[in-house]
């Protein structure tokens, strides 16, 4: 916090339609008067070592903040550098990501009344980028579950269960078919259980979720889902499609020290530049942002006028069924405020 009362926030604009995206949110922020400055920072990787890093400047920047808003990184498929997702991931330990998935009350989706939380594990499982060729025609991927980083997110999910009074966990898995390694992660999510007595504790195995969350989503609103990494991906993408697609779902990166705040939807290169974008991913970020540091009335503040300018369906972006250019959507949100 500065002497002026404003809060330095690192702001990753990123790749794609993320500059397009950051500039509502700038726009947005400046007319509520949220007490944020915007310390933009570059991260095009540089080769330290042989490897991909993040430039220096950026990492002391989210080091010093400890609070940062990223726009999606467009990582190139098979060959070329290491996702800079996963780069910053693992710099800053971002050991949980936190998915919600709330409907908009007023604005129609398939399904009505959805208010789901996951929790993702963020650093190991199947993203670990152990993979290598055993022999020609034969690749070999490495999913790797330790007890340290399945402890940290499972007590996070615990935790954050009781903070927001979801009063119940939710192990999702595949211990039946991975024995070992989502057994593991099943064991210890019993284990730590018990240090939350007043948190339910059960586990369902993840193909079974997925048919009852799209049969009827609504017994899963009371509940904190924690799972491995992968399952949280593809099942994070699912849960967005119930409420409207990745235009409307937020995401917290949460590290022992720094999290970085960021929608689930990527770089959208189909309409990138073109004023398309739907910036509400990235705005409930920022509230989810805003939570975090303990801003609550700003975040309320914000959050009522995109859902009220949602739920009027007048000015609302092309992936929602609308018209609005990206700025004409801002413009009405501010209006709201
Ligand atoms: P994507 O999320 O970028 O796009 C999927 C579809 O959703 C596209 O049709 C796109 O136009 C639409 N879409 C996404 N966000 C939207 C928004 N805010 N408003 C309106 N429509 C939106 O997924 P992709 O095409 O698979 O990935 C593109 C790039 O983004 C890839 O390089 C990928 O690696 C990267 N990516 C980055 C992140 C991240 O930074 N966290 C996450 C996912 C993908």
């Amino acid at each position: 916090k500065h002497s002026d009362g404003k809060y330095m926030v690192t702001l990753i604009e990123g790749d794609g339609i993320g500059p397009e995206i950051a500039q509502s949110v700038k726009d947005i922020f400046s007319a509520a008067n949220a007490p944020i400055k915007w310390e933009s920072v570059d991260v095009t990787p540089i080769l330290k070592d042989g490897k991909t890093a993040i430039p220096d400047a950026a990492i002391d920047s989210v080091k010093r903040n400890y609070v940062a808003l990223k726009g999606p990184l467009a990582t190139p498929v098979g060959k070329g550098h290491v996702s800079l997702n996963l780069t910053l991931r693992r710099t800053f330990n971002l050991f949980a990501n936190v998915r919600p998935c709330k409907s908009i009350q007023g604005f129609k989706t398939p399904y009505d009344g959805v208010d789901t939380v996951l929790i993702r594990e963020n650093t190991e499982g199947e993203y670990s980028g152990i993979e290598h060729v055993v022999v020609d025609g034969v690749v070999q991927s490495i999913k790797l579950i330790t007890k340290e980083a399945s402890e940290r997110v499972l007590r996070f999910a615990f935790q954050y269960a009781q903070e927001v009074n979801k009063p119940k966990v939710r192990a999702v898995h595949k211990a039946t078919i991975m024995k070992m390694s989502d057994g593991l992660f099943l064991n210890l999510a019993r284990d730590i259980s018990k240090e939350y007595p007043n948190v339910e504790f059960d586990a369902e195995l993840l193909d079974n979720a997925c048919l009852k969350i799209v049969s009827d989503p609504s017994p899963y609103n009371d509940k904190v889902l924690v799972m491995p990494n992968l399952y949280g991906d593809i099942l994070s993408d699912m849960c967005a499609g119930l409420i409207g697609g990745l235009g409307l779902t937020p995401s917290g990166n949460i590290g022992d020290e720094c999290s970085i705040f960021e929608a689930v939807h990527g770089s959208a290169p189909d309409i990138a530049g073109q004023g398309l974008a739907n910036p509400t991913a990235l705005l409930l970020s920022s509230i989810m942002m805003l939570q975090h540091m303990g801003l609550f009335e700003h975040a309320d503040r914000i959050q009522a006028a995109i859902f009220k300018t949602l739920a009027e369906g007048k000015t609302i972006t092309g992936d929602l069924g609308g018209k609005a250019k990206t700025h004409e959507y801002a413009a009405a949100v501010i209006k709201n405020l």
